[in-house]
């Protein structure tokens, strides 16, 4: 089955409201049509993003949400204040969040269900550290992380999740997994989900993708995409890699 190729970019806790909006102007106007592309942004960023992005292929999503409707969750966001400001999806799960601020699967099962009732699109990041790889954990973590996550999830819903795959040792510290150690990950993610799914989910490469590596590692049969991160911060370098994608 093809799949169309997604890259998207995570601005992490970069950029200010002022800044998101020209930026975000210029980019929407120069995405190819080969492929989809989104820019994760911080909360503060949104409203100018999607203003900024309105009426362009461009998709604005947040980097976090709050798996509750509503309630004393001080600091949180929900799937609704989302939509209302006009945004397209959430990504959830990212290292940095499972990391540093207490992430768990369980938390993320929640949240993955409430994006789709409400209608967002999802990214839900999953990937091993360098101590789990090294201990030979690598599909065990992978395992745990997305059947944890995607438990009781609806097919459909399941089918049009995007699946990113971040080895966190990649991340931000300029060492990617060469292109064949991405695709078997990539190719024992995908056959975690039931058939009649696995061959419809979109799984992204995220960790140190550039433009000068994004063609290999985009060519990979199971690789139907990138989450960026630093390369995602300047217009030109962004481009490219949407470029390199098949
Ligand atoms: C990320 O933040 O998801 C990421 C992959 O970062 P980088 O591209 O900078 O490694």
């Amino acid at each position: 089955m093809s799949r169309r190729p997604f890259v998207a970019g995570n601005w992490k806790m970069h950029k200010t409201s002022s800044e998101a909006g020209p930026f975000v102007r210029d980019l929407a106007g120069r995405v190819p049509g080969h492929v989809d592309a989104a820019v994760c942004v911080p909360f503060t960023d949104l409203a100018a993003a999607v203003e900024a992005a309105a009426g362009s292929a461009l998709k604005v999503y947040a980097q976090n949400m709050h798996q509750a409707e509503q309630g004393a969750f001080t600091g949180e966001v929900s799937a609704a204040m989302l939509l209302d400001l006009g945004v397209d999806g959430v990504l959830i799960g990212h290292s940095e969040r499972r990391q540093y601020f207490a992430e768990t699967d369980e938390a993320l099962q929640a949240k993955l269900a409430a994006a789709h009732a409400a209608g967002l699109d999802v990214i839900l990041a999953v990937g091993e550290t360098e101590a789990e790889r090294e201990s030979g954990q690598t599909e065990a973590v992978l395992r745990r992380q997305v059947e944890t996550a995607f438990a009781g999830l609806a097919e459909d819903a399941a089918a049009a999740t995007t699946v990113a795959y971040e080895p966190v040792w990649a991340i931000g510290t300029g060492k990617t997994a060469t292109p064949e150690m991405a695709q078997a990950a990539h190719a024992f993610i995908r056959g975690l989900f039931p058939a009649g799914v696995g061959d419809r989910v979109r799984i992204q490469y995220g960790g140190s993708m550039k433009p000068d590596n994004a063609a290999q590692l985009l060519a990979q049969p199971d690789i139907d995409g990138g989450l960026i991160g630093g390369a995602s911060l300047e217009v030109e370098p962004f481009l490219a890699i949407l470029a390199a994608a098949p």
